[in-house]
């Protein structure tokens, strides 16, 4: 009967339907891709079709590699991990892009942040959403701060903080909702999941903008508590 399954069960089941058909359909894509980079080099005529149809394929990937971080059905594993190396290993990931923008990112820590428990390959994957997103906001170039503080009891903040195009005021309370996207090829997807994973860790993710002037994107996170401390 109705009801059984409560609304979150659900969602549930759905996400892991979605994810296992996203699965399913990455293997022959990439066999689709082969064969066709094959005809491309044999047949020398033609040439921008085969391009096309390559990128409309790499389109594809790119929504279910998006949407995927998030469903994968394998077990997550949540470990203990500094804060600062997770930073450093993206920095230099989406340095890259950032350097082709003419985008300089300069990162501070303040000293003795605590360990966090996460799953790193998830939260290493929201840093790289929004540094991209920053990247993206800012097409003459410019300057990414990214700001790590703790605050109150077992909590710390990152803040990306770029100087870009910003976002209209209406338009921050409808973050995450999927496929909402300003850019030509963007998915809409890297914010929803970004949303998800912050939740996974208990965390928090608050986005603030000024139109023109830039947006602020604030991650929290728990952190391990200093139980030594309470038992000296
Ligand atoms: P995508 O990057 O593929 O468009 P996202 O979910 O990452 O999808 O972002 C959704 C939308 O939110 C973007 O298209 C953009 O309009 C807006 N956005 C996100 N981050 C920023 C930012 N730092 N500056 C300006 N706009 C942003
Ligand atoms: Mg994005």
């Amino acid at each position: 009967t109705e009801g059984l399954l409560q609304k979150s069960e659900k969602l549930a089941l759905v996400g892991q339907m979605a994810a296992g058909i996203a699965h399913e359909i990455r293997n022959p894509l990439t066999s689709i891709k082969g064969f066709l980079q094959l005809f491309k080099a044999k047949y020398t005529d033609d040439q921008e079709h085969f391009e096309l149809v390559l990128s409309e394929l790499d389109r594809i990937n790119l929504i279910i590699s998006e949407f995927l971080v998030l469903a994968k059905p394998t077990a997550m594993e949540f470990k203990d991990r500094e804060i600062k190396h997770l930073i450093k290993d993206v920095v230099t990931l989406v340095n890259t892009q950032a350097i082709l923008n003419n985008v300089q990112i300069f990162v501070e820590f303040e000293a003795d942040i605590p360990t966090i428990v996460c799953e790193e390959n998830h939260l290493k994957q929201v840093f790289i959403n929004i540094l991209k997103n920053a990247i993206e906001a800012m097409p003459n170039g410019g300057n990414i701060d990214v700001k790590v503080n703790k605050l109150e009891i077992d909590k710390v903040s990152i803040k990306f903080i770029d100087h870009g195009i910003g976002i209209p005021a209406d338009r921050i309370p409808t973050l995450g909702e999927p496929f909402y996207t300003t850019k030509e090829k963007g998915t809409g997807l890297g914010l929803m999941t970004s949303f998800k994973i912050i939740e996974n860790h208990d965390g928090e993710l608050k986005i603030s903008s000024k139109l023109n002037e830039g947006t602020t994107v604030e991650v929290i996170l728990p952190t391990v508590p200093e139980t030594h401390l309470v038992n000296a």
